[in-house]
């Protein structure tokens, strides 16, 4: 997998740090067990196909790893980057020229709907964030959940909307209230390389303009035939055995807050992302 960040520590956390390091003057028993190989890892190869071609990979996974949702979300995104890049190449080939250009911010007052694990890889990025930066986000994060209380979206947001077409009156409902998101500063996206994958999926081929008033032309986007978003929710749904569901961009600090246990909880990698996989695979 070609990353654009850089790898989560994916070191298995579950090992005590204080333990005296080993000596090598004290000799182990006859029979004592090899202590595990701390290099060892498991290769796991993917291939998913899609309309637009074949991604093949390759993810190496120490042995033994745990894995937190957030961490999956940080290292899924250069699988959901390549997907995308398939999509970009696919359109070229038909002739049509991305229109999206640098300042254009246009897409950043729709609602990004993000799975679980991103809503907590988003909140990771808030809190990580340095002081006084960190105060600033963590200020236009809680206005923007005020603006969603008051217009009484924040309850309609907590469970999936039953029909497609609730689904679109809520995503309207959400753009008539002309939010900005928390990371658009100068019309540009301040997290652009931790963007979640919504966010990398939207690009569009329509005039960039018409993406501020987007009910009033129909916008061609960048065909994207996996969305990485999408595993995620569902993988998330089967692990914690509920419906799956999307948190909007500007309620990732509010969710994580109000799921600390989940946030913090940890699974084994191995099956945790072969199962993610899968799920892309039958996309
Ligand atoms: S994360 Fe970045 S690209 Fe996505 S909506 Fe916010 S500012 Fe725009």
């Amino acid at each position: 997998m070609t990353d654009p960040v850089p790898p989560a520590d994916l070191s298995d956390s579950s090992v005590p740090s204080d333990l005296p390091p080993p000596s090598s003057e004290t000799a182990a028993p006859p029979d004592t067990p090899a202590p595990p190989d701390p290099n060892a890892a498991h290769l796991i190869k993917y291939s998913i196909l899609t309309p637009h071609g074949r991604l093949n990979g390759q993810l190496a996974i120490p042995v033994g790893a745990t894995m937190g949702l957030g961490e999956l979300a940080f290292n899924a995104m250069g699988v959901g980057e390549q997907l995308v890049r398939m999509g970009v190449d696919y359109s070229e080939k038909l002739g049509r020229e991305i229109s999206c250009c640098k300042g254009c911010g246009a897409c950043c007052r729709q609602v990004v709907p993000l799975s679980p694990p991103e809503a907590l890889m988003i909140a990771d990025l808030v809190a990580g964030a340095r002081s006084p930066r960190n105060s600033i986000l963590a200020l236009r994060f809680s206005a923007a959940e005020s603006v969603l209380k008051q217009a009484g979206l924040t309850n309609r947001f907590a469970t999936t909307p039953e029909t497609d077409a609730a689904g679109m009156e809520l995503a309207r409902n959400y753009f008539l209230l002309n939010m900005a998101c928390p990371f658009l500063e100068e019309e540009s996206c301040s997290i652009h390389p931790y963007r979640p994958s919504m966010c990398r999926e939207y690009l569009v081929t329509s005039p960039a303009a018409w993406c501020a008033s987007p009910y009033a032309h129909t916008i061609e986007r960048v065909p994207v035939s996996v969305r990485l978003s999408r595993s995620l929710a569902l993988l998330t749904g089967e692990l914690l055995e509920e419906p799956p569901r999307l948190i909007p961009l500007t309620l990732a600090v509010q969710f994580a807050r109000e799921n600390k246990p989940l946030a913090t909880r940890q699974w084994e990698a191995k099956p945790m992302i072969e199962r993610l996989i899968e799920l892309m695979s039958a996309a």
